[in-house]
């Protein structure tokens, strides 16, 4: 592959602030971009307002900035997609791959999160209720650059999914497919939290044809007790006065070993040096996949 065809980004939720899990996320996708001579795009996925922190889009590319970090080209915010989302998702509706759900919470707890199909032949009207696709009986696969392969058989583990929720917010599956398509990204880095949801989104690539990125997923920074850092968890931002330290440590977690030396640099010193020493293969695997991902 040409190296400088290379188009990568880090796309953060602004559900609250930047904080050190995130940071190794975007440190690993910069760097892995800017070794390969890649460009590093930067999105809001800012889909779901209610659950927006006042001043959190704004925090997070502040403390990037101050962070060292440069993205190229303007922020993509997906709060200015959704006309796209709603093209794709009428499309699929009206072939019939997608089809509206009006199951409550209550009715689908019973089958921990694999949707049994109840709707799918019903030809519910889409409004006010949830938007799903229909998903094959089939195992979709890939071959992570340190994970390694990863299947999933979509009717048997995840079932038809929501693509548009019943509030009418649209679904990060849906979203972040369309816009990684549209922002010709080819190489994902991202936290291995979203290593199921790769089958899913696997499967939405291939009914728009769009070509497979590669995927390399890092390991998730997880609270002494075991908690993944981040989104349910109130992190506070991480400190403006803090950059070259904690940008030492996120290195570690990535399996590099920065030369003591460096404390005394700054963040753009070390992001330099991280860029010409850049290791992806030191990257740690997950001990145990997770659980579950997000819908
Ligand atoms: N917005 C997602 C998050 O903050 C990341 C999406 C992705 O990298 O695919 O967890
Ligand atoms: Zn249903």
């Amino acid at each position: 592959m040409n190296s400088s065809s290379y188009v990568g980004r880090f796309a953060p939720t602004p559900s609250g602030y930047l904080h050190f899990g995130s940071l190794v996320a975007a440190l690993a996708s910069y760097l892995d971009a800017r070794a390969a001579g890649g460009q590093w795009l930067m999105r809001m996925e800012d889909l779901d307002p209610p659950r927006e922190v006042p001043g959190a889009q704004a925090a997070i590319l502040h403390t990037l900035e101050t962070y060292g970090f440069e993205w190229d080209g303007p922020c993509v915010r997906q709060s200015e997609r959704h006309a796209a989302y709603a093209q794709v998702l009428q499309r699929w509706f009206s072939q019939g791959l997608a089809y509206a759900c009006t199951c409550s919470r209550k009715q689908l707890e019973p089958f921990g999160g694999i949707y049994p199909g109840t709707c799918r032949n019903l030809g519910h009207v889409p409004e006010g209720a949830a938007i799903r696709v229909r998903v094959p009986e089939v195992e979709y696969r890939f071959t992570d650059r340190v994970q390694g392969e990863y299947r999933q058989h979509l009717g048997r583990e995840s079932g038809d999914f929501v693509i548009r929720r019943r509030d009418g917010l649209y679904a990060y599956q849906l979203a972040v497919v369309i816009d990684d398509a549209w922002q010709g990204i080819n190489h994902i880095v991202r936290g291995a939290d979203l290593l199921d949801s790769t089958p899913r989104q696997l499967y939405l690539q291939e009914l728009l044809g769009i070509a497979q990125p590669r995927y390399l997923h890092v390991p998730l920074i997880t609270q002494p007790d075991g908690h993944k850092l981040g989104k349910s968890y109130r992190s506070p931002p991480l400190p403006a006065d803090q950059a070259t330290p904690l940008l030492l440590r996120a290195l570690r977690a990535l399996g590099q070993n920065p030369d003591p030396q460096l404390r005394y640099a700054t963040p753009e010193e070390l992001l330099k040096w991280g860029v010409q020493h850049w290791n992806a293969e030191a990257i740690a695997r997950v001990p145990s996949l997770p659980e579950a991902g997000i819908d």
